[in-house]
């Protein structure tokens, strides 16, 4: 595996690259690589030729009362991490680079799926978000990349952002990877003490619970959200940020659970905010 930090370098690599044909498949991360990071670069090692990885903390994505200064960074560890799951490039620019001082452009994406949800809370976290992958893929220039559902609301304005601006590019979202308990990883996850740790799991038991009664026949969206809520607000250091039904393509909100329904939580568990979401399809009762 090679480690370019330089975009010169990596725009010329992947040139070459597109010119003897070769697919590329491009995994963006911030690194602090866990399970997650990893499932994304073995999708991507199975049906590309080349896959780049980045590792690129991107203080756009950051507001400033966030945690862009101690966001966890280990780029031996991800070296090695990265190396065993057969990536062939690990991207690492310096932020001087990717901003440098004349930098003026920003991506955003302004459609009803940038609004709700996280954009409500994180204020310009997905401009932040699409500006930094419109600069990736141009020096990348990957033929496809791979996403977590994990983040879904960003999967979700990547890809309106790659049809509007017809980016030659195919995005594929891959499934969420959770700990033993179901509590889905994250880098932030480093962040839990002991005890919060162990009531994170909260966040997906309510999950799971929503799709037990969505399975038994309930489909009205107040309902559903209301068992998440009592579910949650059982765990002492949780502070519930947003609980939401959606239509899985738009983000916009449902009275009653369809075909396509996605449920989106977001919590403080103490100082630190995790988000979580599944899934699911009215059943009307039926199994
Ligand atoms: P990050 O380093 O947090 O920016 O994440 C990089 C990529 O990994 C994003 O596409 C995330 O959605 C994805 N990802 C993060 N956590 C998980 C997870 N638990 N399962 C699957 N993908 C994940």
């Amino acid at each position: 595996m090679k480690i370019i930090r330089s975009i010169r370098e990596m725009e010329s690599y992947s040139r070459r690259a597109r010119r003897k044909k070769q697919k590329i498949g491009f995994v963006p991360t911030m690194g602090a690589f866990h399970e997650g990071h990893l499932s994304l670069m073995r999708a991507a090692k199975k049906e590309s030729d080349i896959v780049i990885v980045s590792v690129f903390v991107n203080q756009l994505q950051f507001s400033p009362n966030e945690d862009f200064d101690k966001y966890p960074r280990g780029i031996k560890r991800d070296t090695k991490l990265a190396e065993e799951a057969g990536v062939s490039i690990l991207f690492a620019p310096g932020a001087d680079e990717m901003y440098p001082e004349n930098f003026s452009t920003i991506v955003e994406v302004e459609a009803r799926c940038a609004r709700g949800l996280c954009a409500g809370r994180r204020v310009g976290h997905f401009k932040g978000v699409t500006t930094v992958l419109a600069k990736l893929f141009n020096i990348c220039r990957p033929n496809t990349v791979y996403l977590g559902q994990k983040d879904a609301q960003q999967a979700v304005i990547v890809k309106k952002m790659v049809r509007d601006l017809n980016v030659p590019v195919t995005i594929r979202v891959m499934r969420i990877v959770r700990e033993k308990d179901g509590l889905a990883m994250s880098s932030r996850n480093a962040y839990l003490p002991p005890e919060e740790r162990i009531q994170a799991a909260a966040l997906y038991g309510a999950l799971k619970e929503a799709r037990k009664i969505i399975d038994a026949g309930e489909n009205r969206a107040v309902r559903v959200k209301s068992n998440i809520e009592q579910i949650l607000k059982k765990e002492e250091k949780f502070k519930i940020e947003y609980i939401e039904i959606v239509n899985g393509e738009t983000l916009e909100s449902v009275e009653r659970v369809e075909s396509n329904t996605l449920i989106a939580i977001a919590v403080f568990v103490g100082e630190t905010r995790l988000i979580d979401n599944i899934s699911v399809s009215a059943t009307n009762g039926k199994p």
